[in-house]
């Protein structure tokens, strides 16, 4: 299997993703996606949403904003405890995650660290909005998406009038002050999420939580990833946090180079959170944090209950919580379609991506660029096919045919055109298939029906 050091160079060298703010010597912890990044991510999220969200009649979308009241982040409990235990060097000054810092390790002082009692640190990012910096003004860019969910439980309720059991879906950005970002996108302090809160009647949300296990694991197998490459791991009891009943993490094999079960990391979880959050940010309702201190919550406006007709009652829902990150579910897609293939004696590396998820689906390649009349044919192809199925199809006539053809399989184009002297003869095209490299003629009015039967669109 491929490694991530591989992976790293192919986003570099084929426009994936860039380091962040790479002109002005980087910024530890972002990353910018190029021309082919953007795309595959794009088509990421609209996977994930037409599955969670147009293919099921129980799901509404959301997109809520970025910033945050920092009462939102008070009564979820992230400003007590959103926290990692850290410890300083006292002599290079360096901070370190308490599970993650060796104490062996040599200091660049001299020595070995000097380290400090491990301390919480904050994870988020704190800003303040309007003219005046005060205590009044701080607010906080959202440490995940959920939160801006729960709090629109209410509107959502109301206004689409729906029946428990239902879900709220969406994909936004997140940021969290990591200690140590590492391991290229999949610990960053900017990055994305999609997640869901999928409300029930107490006492449905164990089934509902298995159901959910189920459901997301099978998506990604849908969407490519070899099911050997994924596991689920159910949280012990004793590492569960405190706002949840059940978690399960799907892990995927990130760094294959590793020994054993340290080769898996999460790439979602799966989590039972009860009523927990819809509790803490009820009108009148509390929270309660770790260490069994309740805080009520003087501040909300809104009941976020559901009056249930068969009980006559109101109750607080439960919350099953699917959450994955688009960037590991980025870097899982690619390093799972990653393959090296010797054909001739030479070697063909591929994206064996999925066929909806690939940055580019066709490329129209003239056979000779300097025949003006085969040029034209392909750009009328490339431009019909475009507009008219939605599909990113791309033109290229830098190189000779063998060459383009490589280019377009290092990047996961799932077919090739290949517009020729027969195609002015009889409007025939050859399509060539990434994976098989087998090649077809096609008649090129039957292009935009020959792909859209292998081509699904998001
Ligand atoms: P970890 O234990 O790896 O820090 P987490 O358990 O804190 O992750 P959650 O809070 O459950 O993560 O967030 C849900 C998902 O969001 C994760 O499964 C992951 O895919 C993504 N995610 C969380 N933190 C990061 C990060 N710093 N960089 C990239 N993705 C992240």
């Amino acid at each position: 299997m491929v490694d991530l050091d591989k992976i790293i160079s192919l986003c570099k060298r084929r426009g994936f993703i860039f380091q962040g703010s790479e002109q002005y010597g980087g910024l530890q912890g972002t990353w910018d996606y190029g021309p082919l990044g953007v795309e595959l991510k794009n088509n990421v999220k609209k996977a994930w949403w037409k599955s969670m969200v147009y293919e099921r009649e129980d799901m509404e979308g959301l997109d809520s904003s970025i910033l945050l009241n920092s009462l939102i982040l008070k009564y979820s409990g992230h400003q007590d405890t959103f926290s990692d235990p850290m410890c300083d060097c006292r002599k290079c000054k360096k901070r370190f995650r308490a599970d993650q810092v060796d104490p062996n390790e040599k200091c660049s002082e001299g020595g070995l660290h000097d380290l400090t009692e491990p301390r919480p640190f904050n994870l988020m990012f704190k800003t303040s909005y309007g003219p005046v910096a005060s205590e009044d003004s701080i607010a906080y860019l959202r440490p995940e998406t959920a939160q801006g969910i729960f709090v629109n439980f209410k509107n959502v309720l109301d206004s689409t009038n729906r029946k428990l059991p239902f879900g709220i879906a969406q994909i936004g950005k997140s940021f969290r002050n990591e200690i140590t970002p590492r391991n290229f996108i999949f610990r960053v302090r900017e990055f994305e999420q999609m997640e869901v809160e999928y409300f029930v009647m107490p006492g449905e949300d164990e089934k509902v939580y298995e159901e959910w296990i189920k459901e997301r694991v099978a998506w990604y197998v849908k969407y490519g990833i070899k099911p050997e490459n994924l596991k689920t791991l159910a949280q012990k009891p004793e590492e569960l946090a405190h706002y949840s009943k059940a978690t399960t993490d799907i892990l995927y094999r990130f760094f294959p180079d590793r020994e054993g079960d340290k080769q898996f990391d999460e790439v979602e979880g799966i989590a039972n959170r009860r009523d927990f959050d819809l509790t803490c940010h009820n009108k009148g309702g509390k929270l309660v944090l770790p260490d069994g201190t309740e805080v009520p919550n003087q501040h909300a406006v809104n009941k976020m209950t559901y009056f249930d007709h068969v009980s006559n009652s109101h109750v607080i829902p439960y919350v099953v919580e699917p959450s994955a990150g688009v960037d590991r579910a980025f870097l899982a897609f690619l390093m799972d379609s990653y393959e090296e293939e010797t054909v001739n004696d030479s070697t063909r590396t591929v994206l064996k991506l999925h066929p909806a998820l690939a940055p580019i689906k066709v490329a129209v390649l003239p056979l000779k660029k300097n025949k003006p009349e085969i040029v034209e044919f392909a750009l009328s192809i490339k431009k019909d096919l475009m507009k008219t199925s939605g599909m990113r199809t791309v033109y290229d006539d830098t190189a000779g045919i063998g060459k383009l053809y490589r280019r377009q399989d290092e990047v996961g184009t799932p077919f090739c055109i290949t517009v020729d002297f027969d195609t002015l003869e009889n409007s025939t095209v050859t399509v060539r298939n990434r994976d098989t490299m087998e090649q077809e003629r096609v008649s090129a009015d039957a292009l935009r029906a020959y792909f859209s039967d292998k081509i699904e669109t998001l």
